[in-house]
């Protein structure tokens, strides 16, 4: 049989079949793991292949295959000497919630989020949420963030989900897809579940990024089908993604409007730092490239390991 891994605590899995019976499974022995050396060989998301055994008058199913994955998210675990853990595969897409206050989302953050969505080939769109609250000034920040954004090609909405406005268009994006919503605790991702009236409610709210930390290789992603016809993956805690192996001079390719310009520049490994006749110096001058997109850039390219926004 074929189906949906929706749910896993590291031994059982919930597979949701193709007919839409949930099963609970079991691995057996070796798999293709398609490249990826991870802590977990199933993760939620992946497409199974599963066959049905009986033991007593109990029916498990047995997990004998994993799809090719067409996209997946990882975390790695520092305790564990640097492992890395599947939190999930094949996303359509990943909303990022942004606020301007309570809390803050730097730009640093925002970019360091979609570069390792690039990475990872997820679309992301943009909710600029707490629309509400926000002084004329603020506003005014949250447009040029916008047109900056949306520019580059990343969907930009602007939401109050308190209010439940705009909530309508996030729904339309997420019909018939699997979406994740992810952002900085207290930016409003329980409020924007709950405004979609999905039928669940998050464990984002429940849990502080305090009690987070530490704990990242007990946390467990679970898929949800909802009231409407989409999937949401609920991610405890997962601020961002993590970024594996990626080498210095590939970092650029994931900034879109720096990948554009990239065969125009002099050298064709131009890192874009110091280098003559670099095109992507010539935009920021020419303000084609924004300030705070190369300022995120050079912070993540010279490694900057103090930056106190790397984290947030
Ligand atoms: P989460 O940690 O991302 O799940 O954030 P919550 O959904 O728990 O929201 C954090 C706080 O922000 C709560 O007090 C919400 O009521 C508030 N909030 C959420 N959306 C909005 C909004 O559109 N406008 C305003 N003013 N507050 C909001
Ligand atoms: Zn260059």
């Amino acid at each position: 049989m074929n189906g949906t891994v929706y749910k896993s605590t590291g031994s059982w899995y919930t597979v949701k079949s193709s007919e839409g019976e949930f099963y609970e499974c079991r691995i057996k022995g070796k798999f293709r793991t398609h490249g990826i050396k991870s802590t977990n060989p199933v993760a939620v998301g992946d497409y199974v292949e599963f066959q049905l055994e009986s033991i007593g008058d109990e029916t498990i199913g047995v997990i004998s295959s994993i799809g090719e994955r067409k996209n997946y998210i990882v975390r790695r675990s520092v305790k564990l000497s640097k492992q890395t853990h599947i939190i999930a595969a094949n996303l359509d897409q990943v909303f990022l919630l942004v606020t301007l206050n309570n809390p803050p989302t730097f730009t640093s953050f925002i970019d360091r989020f979609l570069v390792t969505a690039e990475a990872y080939d997820i679309p992301v769109v943009l909710l600029f949420n707490k629309m509400d609250s926000y002084s004329e000034e603020e506003k005014l920040e949250v447009n040029w963030l916008m047109s900056l954004y949306s520019k580059i090609g990343y969907g930009c909405i602007p939401i109050e989900a308190k209010q439940g406005k705009n909530v309508d268009q996030v729904k339309e994006l997420m019909l018939g897809n699997t979406s994740m919503f992810a952002g900085h605790s207290g930016v409003g991702k329980s409020t924007l579940v709950n405004a979609l009236e999905t039928g669940l409610e998050l464990k984002t709210a429940e849990i502080s990024e305090q009690h987070m930390q530490g704990q990242h290789t007990t946390t467990f992603a679970e898929m949800y089908d909802l009231s409407f016809d989409a999937r949401i993956i609920d991610t405890p805690g997962i601020k961002g993604f993590g970024i594996v192996d990626m080498e210095k001079d590939e970092i650029g390719d994931y900034f879109p409007e720096f990948f554009a310009l990239k065969s125009e520049c002099k050298f064709n490994n131009c890192l874009h730092l110091d280098e003559p006749k670099c095109a992507v110096i010539e935009a920021l001058e020419n303000d084609e490239v924004a300030a705070s997109r190369y300022r995120s850039y050079v912070q993540m390219v010279t490694g900057d390991e103090d930056n106190p926004y790397r984290e947030r």
